[in-house]
């Protein structure tokens, strides 16, 4: 079986006891996230009282450093793998919960990463000190969806002492319930990261502070099959002012840096999380059942157990590798990423199989499980991730951020 933490991909001296935070998270996701997640789900609703409890439990600055008063995880502090635990024990019950916990994460690393230290002691102290919560916003897909009205974008302009962000965004997780957003915004027009020109100078970050009125959410664009709870709303800025001082890092460097590579295996956790879900429902299920004799159930628990512990022991190796060779990592991340897509859907659908037809009867949480990670792996896509890492492999140019054709 799985241990949940190994002290080998630690740094030496640990001033905090992780293990001891994976329990605190693991504690609050058994209890009252569990209890909450289906009607976050059903009611396509943000899970500000998970948040709350998360804040209250000391857990509001996962990645931002010992110096300022957080817990000095994830990959540029050293320990990614504790930080991947916790978001995995959040997964298990509610994907949603996990995707805004994974996005207010990886912006403070971003933060702590490109932001000055002018700047860092001013967000920092907003998460530390009053909980403000944070998430990146890139999402301005180009081609529209067919009976799609709108398109989707933002339009910049440089004015005296900042910039004007003028347009759309979709995608946008945790839209009226975090208090910043990283704004992923392009001089060369709309398109935002994923789906700008080839010219990574054009791509500016800069933080907006979401209270401003001329920030507007737009909920009605937002009916998924799954991750309900995230409300990756459509966001609209009418002429919204960006002051230069909230400009992070220089124009490119997010993508010349591959920043973005840091938070790919953040989603594997995720995905784990969803398997290990997923394990945990069937085996209480056919334990409950007494179903353990049947020689099918026997092999899709036996299948199940080894997709989650080879998805832990590839999270372990990418963790690892971030602090012996992260050029490596960079590429690792992404390889974590396809097994995982796969094993979490493979294992989802095999606890489906091995319960029944009454496990996905809603309100429950493998029918969840099944629709929120069919949607949460659609965050990228892996025909292009494959097709990165065999480009890697063939000498030829590749996009280890968003895998652009
Ligand atoms: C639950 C959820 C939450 C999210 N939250 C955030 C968030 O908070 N912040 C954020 O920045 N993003 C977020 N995203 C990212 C968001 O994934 C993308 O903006 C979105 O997936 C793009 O929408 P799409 O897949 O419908 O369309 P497309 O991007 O058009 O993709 C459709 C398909 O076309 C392919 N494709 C795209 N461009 C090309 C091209 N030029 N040539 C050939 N094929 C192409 C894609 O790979 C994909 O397979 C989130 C995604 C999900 C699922």
């Amino acid at each position: 079986m799985i241990n949940n933490h190994d002290a080998a991909v630690l740094p030496a001296e640990p001033a905090i006891n992780r293990e001891e935070l994976v329990g605190r998270v693991r504690e609050l996701a058994r209890g009252a996230f569990l209890e909450r997640a289906a009607h976050y789900d059903q009611a396509a609703e943000f899970p500000a009282e998970d948040m709350a409890d998360l804040a209250r439990a000391g857990l509001a600055a996962p990645t931002v450093p010992l110096e300022y008063g957080g817990l000095g995880l994830g990959p540029q502090c050293g320990d990614s793998y504790t930080l991947w635990m916790m978001t995995k024990e959040l997964a298990k019950v509610d994907l949603s919960l996990a995707r805004c916990w994974e996005g207010h994460a990886n912006s403070l690393v971003i933060l702590d990463a490109l932001a000055t230290p002018g700047q860092k002691a001013r967000w920092f102290a907003g998460v530390v000190e009053r909980g403000e919560l944070w998430v990146a916003w890139s999402g301005e897909p180009q081609a529209p969806a067919p009976g799609e009205k709108s398109r989707f974008g933002t339009n910049l302009t440089k004015v005296d002492g900042g910039y004007i962000v003028d347009g759309t965004k979709v995608f946008c997780t945790s839209a009226g319930g975090a208090r910043w957003a990283i704004l992923l915004v392009s001089t060369a027009g709309p398109g935002g990261a994923r789906h700008a020109g080839d010219d990574p100078e054009s791509l500016l970050l800069m933080a907006c502070d979401l209270a401003d009125p001329s920030v507007s959410c737009d909920g009605s664009w937002w009916d998924p099959i799954g991750m309900r709870g995230t409300v990756s709303h459509l966001v609209k800025f009418d002429r919204t002012f960006i002051p230069d001082e909230n400009l992070i890092g220089r124009p490119g460097e997010y993508l010349s840096q591959g920043w973005q590579t840091r938070f790919i295996p953040h989603y594997a956790a995720a995905f784990l999380g969803a398997a290990e879900g997923a394990y945990q429902f069937a085996l209480d299920y056919v334990r409950t059942q007494n179903k353990v004799r049947d020689p099918y159930v026997q092999q899709h628990i036996g299948t199940m157990a080894v997709n989650v512990e080879t998805g832990d022991l590839w999270l372990r190796h990418v963790a690892e590798l971030w602090n012996r060779d992260p050029e490596e990592a960079k590429l690792a991340g992404s390889r974590a990423r396809h097994v995982m897509e796969h094993l979490a859907e493979e294992t989802v659908k095999l606890a489906i199989r091995t319960c029944g037809a009454r496990s996905l009867n809603r309100p429950g949480i493998l029918e969840r499980i099944y629709r929120d990670l069919s949607f949460y792996v659609r965050h990228d896509n892996d025909d292009h991730n494959l097709a990165m890492i065999g480009k890697s492999i063939l000498g030829q140019s590749y996009d280890a951020s968003f895998y652009k054709p």
